[in-house]
């Protein structure tokens, strides 16, 4: 059986929620649709998770 998907914050599985694919670095991630924020406006809080978060900047609204 193929490994279920999981989320890549809170490693909810897509057997119990829809996730969304991201391609990254070549690598395919998933994340659910309750932590797609995280990735737009608090990325720093992705660090340790996705290797790479560091660089990334978060949204800033003008
Ligand atoms: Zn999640």
């Amino acid at each position: 059986m193929p490994e279920t998907n999981k989320c890549l914050y809170c490693e909810i599985t897509s057997l119990e929620v829809p996730l969304i694919k991201l391609d990254f670095k070549g690598q395919e991630l998933f994340v659910c649709p309750q932590h797609i924020p995280l990735l737009i406006h608090e990325p720093q809080k992705l660090i340790g998770k996705l290797p790479g978060a560091e660089r990334m900047v978060p949204y800033q609204q003008d």
